[in-house]
């Protein structure tokens, strides 16, 4: 069964659509990719997912439950986790209190420092624990938030394009990161602009543009789809 779907999502921003009857699921233990230009709605679709904005129709399910109504820190507490395009980090807390905040939001809020040690040291963060995201390089600062979605132990994680602004090695090592992650049966949403780390590690891939889904499939079959080609050039 599917952890996460979305049917009929549909958002307006005053005359204009940013979403358009958009369906998309997650299934656990795989990396779901949601690719297209700026603009195209991919992050206003994490909105509605989390909770932070409601849709003018449309329903979200985790787990089979409709959770549209719920509130965000209810949703998390259910094990639906995001991280944020622009970093929402406390810029001045310690990196472990960052996450530490962030697991007693989650389901397992009781065994909250281990699990925070233990994901600090999986995120190679454990030596910079007692930094302050500001004075983090973007680069890190995007790790710093994995982690902060990772803390709420989720069983579905919604990165948005958390790997900006890494060069080629910490992209490698992200990648092997995201294939652990959905080992244990976590449910992936991965927005990003890095097609080869996209097509490397998906096992589906959704493209939106202009607030519609124009295609799905496996990585192989989306790389070579003409509309999709079309839409990243523009015509
Ligand atoms: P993406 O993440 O794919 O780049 P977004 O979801 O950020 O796209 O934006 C989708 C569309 O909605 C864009 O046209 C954007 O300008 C518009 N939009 C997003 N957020 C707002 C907002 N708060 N108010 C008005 N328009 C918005
Ligand atoms: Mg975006």
């Amino acid at each position: 069964m599917e952890s996460l779907r979305v049917s009929g999502v549909t958002v307006s921003f005053g005359g204009n659509r940013a979403l358009d009857s958009v369906a998309m699921t997650a299934e656990p233990g795989r990396i779901t990719g949601l690719i297209g230009p700026n603009g195209a709605g991919k992050s206003t679709l994490f909105d509605v997912a989390s909770g932070l904005r409601r849709p003018s129709s449309g329903r979200v399910f985790l787990d089979g439950r409709d959770i549209t109504r719920l509130r965000p820190s209810e949703r998390a507490r259910r094990g639906l986790a995001r991280t944020f395009q622009r970093l929402e980090l406390f810029g001045r807390l310690s990196v472990r209190d960052n996450l530490r905040v962030a697991a007693e939001l989650g389901p397992e809020r009781r065994r909250a420092d281990r699990a925070v040690t233990e994901i600090l040291a999986r995120l190679g963060l454990t030596d910079i624990a007692d930094t302050a995201p500001d004075a983090l390089p973007t680069g890190v600062g995007r790790l710093v938030e994995v982690g902060r979605a990772l803390a709420i132990r989720p069983q579905v994680l919604l990165l948005d394009e958390p790997a900006a602004g890494q060069d080629g090695e910490e992209t490698e090592r992200f990648a092997a990161l995201l294939r652990s992650l959905t080992a244990d049966g976590t449910a992936v949403v991965l927005v990003e602009h890095d097609m080869s780390l996209v097509m490397g590690v998906c096992d589906e891939v959704y493209v939106l543009d202009l607030g519609k889904v124009i295609a799905v499939g496996p990585p192989e079959v989306i790389r070579a789809d003409e509309t999709v080609l079309a839409a990243y050039l523009g015509d």
